[in-house]
C-alpha cells in the first residue's frame, strides 16, 4: 500500500506518475550503496536532479539524509473523539466516496465519509481523483490531517495522508519522518522510496571499531540508520540518532589526535629561546606586560625552542595584546637567523599589524616589510627578492603571501591572525615555501569555550589573555528599547559634541552583501539628512573598493568624520581610541560573538565608553538573553561559555568559522558526547597508532576533517 502514497505526490500533473521501481533493471544490475539514484529504477531522471540539490548522488547519500523531525502519528483517535483544530490519526473503513468537479476549474474534489467503531467524520480531498478507485466502500484505511469544521459546521478531515489495507508502516501512523524537500522530492515520496532501499544500509562500512561501539553501546550502524529513519518509538530514534551523532564526533576528535601526533614526528625548525633577547625586548615596551601575555609568551617561545613545528593558537578580546606577543615571537625567529611572515585577512588589518611592528621590532633595528595584493609592480619585485635573498627577515601581508611567487631564504616563523582557521591548503603551501616546516602562532579574538577546545583545535596547542592591559574600563552596554531611539541618538550627538566619535553597527541582512550594502546606503542617507544633518559621517560597506575603505577609515581615524556608519560585515579594523561610543541597529538577531567583537572596537582609550543595543520591536527571548549577557559580562571567554548554555543545541559561538565539518546530527555542545567521543578516540590511536585501519582512513577522508592527516 506504500505504493498509493509514492503516486499521491506527483499525481497533480497529467504527466506520467512516477514509475514503477523496475525489477529488471534491479535485476541486471543489482543496487549497491554506491549505485547512483539515477541508474535506480524508479527514480526519475528530474527526481534524481532533486535529489542532487539535496546533496544526494548516491543510494548511500540517500540513506544518510537523515529526517529533519518526526511528527508523532501513533496515538489513534476515535472519530467520536475528533476535535476541530487538530491533526488526528484515525484507523476507519470507507463508508462511500464520490469525485466532483469544483468550481475552479480543473480542480476536482474527492469527498465522502470513514467510520469505525465510534462514528462517523467526513473526509475531503483536492485534486487525488485517483483515490477513487482504490477506495472501494469497506476499505480499510489509516488516515492521518487535519480536523476541521467545514462550511456547515460538520467535522471534515481534511486532504489527510493515507495508508490503506496492510499498513506498511511507512507513511501513516508512525514517527512519520519529515525531511528537508526540494521541488519534486517530498517526504511523502522519500517515505515512500525509502523502505525498499534500507536494507542496503547493512552495507555501508561501518567506520566505528567493533570494539568501541561495544565499549560504548552503540547501534551497529545500519540498524541506526534504519531506525533514524523509521524509528519504532522515541527511545529508538534517539538511540539511533545516539550512534550517529557519536560517528561525527569521534572522527574529528581522531582526525584531530592524528593530526597533532603527525606534527609532532614531523622536522620543524628550532628557535632557541633566549632570555636576554626576551629581557631587552620586554624592557624596551613603554608598559609592563600583563601576566597572562607573560605566561602565553612563554608557551609560544617554548614550542619554538622545539624541534617540533609549533601549531599554536592564541586566543584572546581585540585588545588584549596578542600582537605584542607575536612581535616578540618573531624578534626571536629573526635573532636565530630565520625569517618570519605576519598575515592577516584584510588589508586594513595589515596596515595597522605593520605601523605596531615597525614599532617593537624598531629598538632590534628590524625593518618589516609589507605584501599586499595591491602592491606595486616595482615594490613588489624589491620585497620578493629581500624574501628570497633573504635580507629582509619580517614581512607583514594579506594572503598575498602564500602565491607561488614568494619565495623565502630561511622561513622559520609564521602568525597568521585572522578569524578563520589557517587552513590545511595554505599550511601546506607554507610547507612548500620553508625547508622544514616553519612554527606557526594563530591569533584570534573569538574565544572558544574550553569544554568545545579540543574538538574545535583537537590539533592546536592554546594559549589564553584573558585580561586585557590595566587602566582599560569596561565598556558599559545598555539595552535601549525601540521607544528609546530618539535618546539613544541623543546620546551620540552628546559624545561627538564633547569631541569623541562613534560607531553605527547596521542592522544583519541576511540576503548578503549586495542588499546590506544597498540597506547601509539607506540608513546612512537617512541618518545624514533626518537625524545627525550637522554632523560628520562616513559610510563603510562591502561593496566599497580596498581603497575607498582605507580613504574613509583613514579619515575617521584621523578624526575628521565624527561617526562611522558600517554594515556588520565590514571589518572595522582601525583602533581609534577617540571613539567612545556605539549603536548597535537590530542588536537581536546578531549572534553573542559577533555583538562582542562590535564592541570591542570601543573602550580602546582612558575614556568611559557606551555600547547602546538597539533592540527591534519582536525581539524574542533568546535574543535579549543574548543582549542581557552582554550587559553583564565583558571577556569573551565568559560570553562564550554563556553561549554554549543559551543555545543548548546548534553550532556554538563562532565555531563554524573554524572550518570544523557540518556535524548533521551532533550537537557541539553536547559535552558529554565529545568526551566520550574523544576518550574512545584516545583509545583508538592507542591501540593503532598509525591509524592503519582501511575502514577508519576511508571514513576520515569522507569526511573531509580540516586536520592533516598525514
Ligand atoms: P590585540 O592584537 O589583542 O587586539 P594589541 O596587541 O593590538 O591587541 O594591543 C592593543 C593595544 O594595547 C595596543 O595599543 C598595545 O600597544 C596596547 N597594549 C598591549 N599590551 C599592553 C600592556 N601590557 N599594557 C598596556 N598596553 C598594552
Ligand atoms: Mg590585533
Amino acid at each position: 500500500m506504500a505504493e498509493l502514497g509514492g503516486q499521491a505526490a506527483p499525481a497533480r500533473k497529467a504527466a506520467p506518475a512516477a514509475p514503477r521501481p523496475a525489477p529488471r533493471a534491479l535485476a541486471a544490475d543489482p543496487v549497491g550503496p554506491e549505485t547512483r539514484l539515477r541508474d535506480v529504477g524508479g527514480i526519475a531522471e528530474e527526481r534524481a536532479r532533486g535529489l542532487a540539490r539535496l546533496g544526494c548522488q548516491t543510494v548511500a547519500d540517500l540513506l544518510r539524509a537523515l529526517p529533519r523531525r518526526y511528527e508523532d502519528q501513533r496515538e489513534r483517535v476515535a472519530i467520536r473523539d475528533l476535535i476541530a483544530g487538530r491533526s488526528a490519526t484515525v484507523d476507519a473503513q470507507v463508508v462511500q466516496l464520490r469525485a466532483r468537479p469544483a468550481r475552479a476549474r480543473r480542480l476536482t474534489v474527492l469527498e465522502g465519509a470513514v467510520a469505525d467503531g465510534t462514528g462517523e467524520v467526513r473526509v475531503v480531498w483536492f485534486n487525488q481523483r485517483y483515490l477513487a478507485a482504490r477506495l472501494a466502500p469497506g476499505t480499510r484505511v489509516l488516515l492521518h490531517g487535519p480536523v476541521v469544521l467545514d462550511r456547515s459546521g460538520l467535522l471534515q478531515l481534511r486532504n489527510p495522508q493515507i495508508e490503506t489495507g496492510e499498513a506498511s508502516g511507512h507513511q501513516v501512523g508512525i514517527l512519520t519522518p519529515i525531511y528537508h524537500e526540494t521541488q519534486g522530492v517530498t517526504s511523502r515520496w522519500l517515505r515512500f522510496r525509502l523502505p525498499p532501499l534500507l536494507p542496503l544500509a547493512d552495507r555501508l562500512p561501518d567506520p566505528l571499531p567493533e570494539a568501541v561501539r561495544d565499549e560504548e553501546g552503540l547501534l551497529p550502524l545500519g540498524r541506526a540508520i534504519r531506525l533514524a529513519h523509521f524509528p519504532e518509538s522515541p527511545a529508538a530514534r534517539d538511540a539511533a540518532r545516539e550512534r550517529l551523532a557519536f560517528d561525527e564526533v569521534f572522527l574529528v576528535q581522531l582526525a584531530a589526535l592524528r593530526a597533532r601526533q603527525r606534527r609532532q614526528a614531523t622536522p620543524g625548525v628550532r628557535i632557541p629561546l633566549e632570555a636576554q633577547i626576551a629581557r631587552e625586548f620586554v624592557a624596551a615596551l613603554p608598559f609592563h606586560l600583563t601576566a597572562d601575555q607573560r605566561v602565553a609568551a612563554f608557551e609560544i617561545l617554548r614550542d619554538m625552542d622545539r624541534p617540533q613545528p609549533m601549531s599554536r593558537l592564541l586566543q584572546g578580546d581585540v585588545g588584549t595584546g596578542k600582537t605584542v606577543v607575536a612581535a616578540l615571537a618573531i624578534r626571536m625567529a629573526v635573532q636565530a637567523g630565520y625569517q618570519a611572515v605576519l598575515m592577516a585577512p584584510t588589508e586594513l588589518l595589515v596596515r595597522q599589524h605593520l605601523a605596531t611592528l615597525r614599532q617593537l621590532l624598531a629598538p632590534s633595528a628590524i625593518a618589516p616589510r609589507l605584501l599586499l595584493g595591491s602592491t606595486p609592480a616595482r615594490q613588489r619585485r624589491e620585497v620578493l627578492g629581500g624574501l628570497a635573498g633573504g635580507h629582509d627577515a619580517v614581512v607583514v601581508g594579506t594572503h598575498a603571501l602564500l602565491e607561488d611567487q614568494v619565495t623565502f631564504n630561511r622561513l622559520g616563523l609564521c602568525v597568521v591572525d585572522e578569524q578563520h582557521r589557517f587552513g590545511v591548503a595554505q599550511r601546506l603551501r607554507l610547507r612548500e615555501k620553508a625547508a622544514r616546516m616553519p612554527d606557526v602562532l594563530t591569533m584570534t579574538a573569538t574565544p572558544i569555550p574550553r569544554s568545545l577546545q579540543l574538538t574545535v583545535f583537537g590539533d592546536l596547542e592554546c594559549s589564553r589573555i584573558r585580561t586585557p592591559p590595566p587602566g582599560r574600563r569596561p565598556v558599559a552596554t545598555r539595552i535601549v528599547e525601540p521607544e528609546g531611539r530618539d535618546g539613544a541618538y541623543a546620546f551620540i550627538r552628546a559624545e561627538v559634541e564633547r569631541g569623541r566619535q562613534g560607531y553605527v553597527i547596521c542592522p544583519l541582512i541576511e540576503a548578503g552583501e549586495p542588499q546590506a550594502a544597498r540597506a547601509a546606503v539607506d540608513e546612512f542617507e537617512r541618518l545624514r539628512r533626518l537625524v545627525f544633518p550637522d554632523l560628520r559621517l562616513t559610510l563603510l560597506h562591502g561593496r566599497l573598493t580596498p581603497r575607498e575603505k582605507q580613504e574613509r577609515m583613514a579619515r575617521f581615524a584621523a578624526g575628521a568624520d565624527q561617526l562611522l556608519v558600517a554594515t556588520s560585515i565590514v571589518e572595522v579594523g582601525v583602533d581609534v581610541p577617540n571613539a567612545t561610543c556605539m549603536l548597535v541597529e537590530g542588536a537581536g538577531r546578531f549572534g553573542l560573538a559577533q555583538l562582542h567583537q562590535f564592541r570591542g572596537r570601543i573602550g580602546r582609550g582612558a575614556d568611559a565608553s557606551s555600547c547602546l543595543l538597539l533592540a527591534e520591536p519582536d525581539l524574542d527571548e533568546r535574543a535579549r538573553a543574548r543582549l542581557e549577557a552582554l550587559v553583564a559580562h565583558d571577556s569573551g571567554f565568559e560570553l562564550a561559555e554563556l553561549d554554549l548554555r543559551l543555545r543548548g543545541s546548534g553550532d556554538p559561538y563562532g565555531v563554524r568559522q573554524h572550518g570544523l565539518p557540518e556535524m548533521r546530527v551532533a550537537s557541539l555542545s553536547d559535552l558529554v558526547l565529545q568526551e566520550r567521543a574523544r576518550r574512545a578516540a584516545e583509545r583508538v590511536l592507542a591501540r593503532d597508532p598509525e591509524l592503519r585501519d582501511p575502514r577508519l582512513r576511508r571514513a576520515l577522508v569522507d569526511y573531509n576533517t580540516v586536520f592533516e592527516l598525514d
